[in-house]
């Protein structure tokens, strides 16, 4: 597999360090303040987790399409997010529903040792593979599963971060999760705003806290082929 050039990885004019920096000002403006994922994002190539002919678009605050119907998250909810898997200290591992472009479990993987990925449809799960060898990212483990049933063989996991939106969560990732992790879930009918949810485990109690109205692409059934 062909490593990505450094010029690649730099970009240039629209894709280059000067427009990223932009972008994780926009971030502060939001509230971010976690200052590991302001530099993890800072430094990550949003725009070859994209096709070419949108790159000059990955550091605008927004998500975009990659194709078989699903987005890449917008860089506020995937900043959001990665705050709310530390927020109880770093977790030595993190499993992710929804792989999609791969972005979210790049900058997953540079704040943590081991990232599990699951993705249900095969194509996308495959060029992320293939970036990830491209730009180095050693430490993801990526499925082609339904990932409403998790990846039991890795479980219990300290963090489950869901980046796709089902109407109720799914009691699997409840059970894979480790006494007094969290799992960071969109929960909702489509169509509709969805509330990012997390659900921490304390023995056998589920406590839930509804942080802001999200809007996921759906979490589906089933992997494809
Ligand atoms: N984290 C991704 C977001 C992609 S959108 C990124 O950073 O780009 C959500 C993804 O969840 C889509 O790729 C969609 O195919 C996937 N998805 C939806 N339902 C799923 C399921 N049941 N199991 C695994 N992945 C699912």
């Amino acid at each position: 597999m062909l490593r990505a050039t450094k010029e690649a990885i730099d970009g240039i004019g629209m894709t280059s360090q000067r427009t990223r920096n932009r972008l994780i000002e926009r971030l502060r403006e939001k509230k971010i303040t976690n200052e590991s994922v302001l530099e993890v994002m800072r430094t990550t190539p949003r725009h070859l987790f994209l096709d070419e002919a949108l790159a000059h678009r990955a550091y605008e605050d927004t998500s975009l399409p990659i194709g078989h119907g699903v987005t890449i998250s917008q860089p506020y909810i995937v900043a959001r997010m990665t705050e709310l898997v530390l927020s109880q200290g770093v977790p030595d591992k993190v499993l992710e529903v929804g792989t999609g472009s791969g972005y979210q479990a790049a900058i997953l993987s540079r704040l943590i040792k081991q990232v599990y990925s699951v993705e249900r449809i095969a194509a996308l799960s495959n060029q992320a593979r293939i970036r990830f060898s491209q730009l180095d990212y050693n430490n993801i483990n990526l499925r082609h599963t339904d990932g409403s049933w998790g990846w039991p063989e890795h479980a219990p996991y300290p963090v489950i971060i869901v980046t796709a939106a089902p109407p109720e969560v799914p009691q699997a990732l409840l059970e894979q999760l480790a006494d007094g992790g969290i799992l960071i879930i969109p929960v909702g009918d489509q169509g509709s705003s969805q509330s990012l949810l997390v659900v921490k485990r304390n023995g056998d109690e589920f406590l839930r806290t509804k942080y802001e109205d999200v809007f996921f692409v759906p979490m589906l059934d089933g992997a494809d082929r």
